[in-house]
């Protein structure tokens, strides 16, 4: 994705070491159709699975999950991270550790949205140690559906989640994997 990785480098920042910004594209400026272009590679890379369902986590994950909904036709859920007034029971329910953030929380989404016959597409931002795709996966097998995969927006290639995924045989498809960010250069794996 091309024009994925100009926006990282254009518009990207790293912060430190680890932490790559990308305030001005996907989590907090939203640029659409970069999003557009997003969606429209998971659903070529996926398109040959029958997915029935999109789960990501709010909020950063919404946008490309909408998009990728959008372009393979199926509804999108998104798990929360707080609790909600109308979310109180019937609640599946995963612990996850904020990379960001540094906290525990419990990330919960209704059974009414995902049901044992759905097969589903996790979608998120970034993929860094993968405690946000692994709480949505439990999620996932919570609900006994199917997993077809695992999106990330941005992989870290230099955190450890992607790869833990793929050993545990999960199909994982990243847009752009960061291979280092030392000394505020962004470079990437070349694939
Ligand atoms: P993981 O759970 O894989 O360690 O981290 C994934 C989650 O942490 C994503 O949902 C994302 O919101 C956040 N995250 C992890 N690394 C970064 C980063 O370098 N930059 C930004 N903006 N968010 C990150």
């Amino acid at each position: 994705m091309n024009l994925l990785r100009q926006a990282i480098i254009e518009k990207g920042k790293a912060l430190s070491p680890n932490v790559l910004k990308v305030d001005a594209f996907l989590n907090h400026q939203i640029d659409p159709a970069l999003m557009e272009q997003i969606g429209i590679e998971f659903a070529r890379r996926f398109q040959g699975e029958p997915i029935t369902k999109i789960l990501t986590i709010e909020s950063s994950g919404i946008a490309p999950a909408v998009m990728t909904g959008l372009k393979l036709n199926v509804p999108v859920v998104f798990a929360r991270k707080s609790k909600s007034l109308t979310l109180v029971d019937n609640l599946l329910i995963a612990k996850v550790h904020s990379f960001t953030k540094g906290v525990t929380n419990d990330i919960s989404v209704s059974k009414d949205y995902l049901l044992d016959e759905d097969v589903v597409l996790v979608i998120d931002d970034f993929l860094a140690n993968g405690q946000a795709a692994r709480g949505l996966v439990d999620i996932v097998k919570q609900a006994g559906c199917k997993l077809a995969g695992v999106g990330s927006v941005i992989e870290k290639g230099f955190q450890p989640g992607g790869d833990e995924l793929r050993g545990n045989g999960i199909r994982v498809e990243s847009l752009a994997i960061i291979n280092s960010l030392e000394n505020k250069q962004i470079t990437f794996r070349e694939e």
